[in-house]
């Protein structure tokens, strides 16, 4: 099984806490990606971020302007479930859920 976690707002919200589920994943077997639409020129990386934190271990997909369900799977990787505070944007529309002001 795959699953894959969002970066910003998600992975960023409580990295310590994220990290932890996405380490009893792992140990389970189960493929841990981390799947964003944050672009390169945003610092830190996500890469950065979560390289540091599972030694190159978990893949970073940027789905920049794709959808990410299509940007895992150009990448290698077919999700069985998503963890995103955005779930349009696996489908392609993001912010399709209104946030409250
Ligand atoms: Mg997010």
């Amino acid at each position: 099984m795959t699953i894959s976690f969002d970066f910003d707002e998600t992975f960023t919200a409580a990295p310590e806490l994220f990290a932890s589920v996405m380490d009893v994943f792992r140990a389970a077997g189960w493929m841990v990606i981390v799947c964003t639409r944050r672009g390169d020129q945003r610092r830190p990386t996500a890469e950065s971020v979560i390289d540091d934190r599972f030694a190159g271990s978990v893949p970073v997909v940027r789905a920049r302007g794709i959808p990410k369900w299509q940007a895992a799977r150009e990448a290698g990787f077919e999700v069985d479930v998503w963890v995103d505070d955005d779930p349009g944007s696996v489908l392609g529309m993001p912010n399709l859920i209104p946030r409250r002001s």
